[in-house]
């Protein structure tokens, strides 16, 4: 895969959390999200993170933050690591289902702060699965 540029997908993305029951107030395409967060003074160590998820402490709605530009390296590394966990990422590889799984992935977060990665994994793609077969 090429580089992604996800503004292209932000508003495809923002569609598909209607069906949601998460109060979501916004997806946001950050050129680096390491710097957003620690402009606002929130903890981020990674600086090859493609997604992160915020909780608004006044409102308790969610805020999802994705890497504006997600380079291969970045795609292959997600991949490798969700396949450690003992996913089969075929159906991840195009622009469209990566990150349609990477935002479900983030929404998993949001609906259960105890879930796990390999959870959140598992969530997003039964969601990617339904939103395939609405289409
Ligand atoms: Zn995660």
């Amino acid at each position: 895969m090429n580089t992604i540029n996800t503004s292209d997908y932000i508003g495809e993305l923002k569609s598909l959390l209607h069906d949601q029951n998460i109060q979501i107030e916004d997806i946001l395409s950050v050129e680096d999200i390491k710097a957003w967060c620690v402009e606002r003074s929130i903890p981020e160590t990674n600086p090859w993170r493609t997604g992160k998820c915020l909780r608004n402490s006044k409102t308790g709605d969610y805020l999802i933050l994705m890497a504006a530009r997600i380079t291969t390296e970045m795609v292959n590394s997600i991949l490798g690591a969700i396949s450690t966990r003992g996913f089969d990422t075929t159906e991840l590889n195009n622009e469209d289902s990566f990150l349609i799984h990477l935002l479900f992935h983030e929404v998993g977060h949001a609906k259960n702060a105890n879930w796990t990665e390999s959870e959140c994994n598992q969530f997003a793609f039964e969601e990617l699965r339904k939103t395939k077969a609405n289409r």
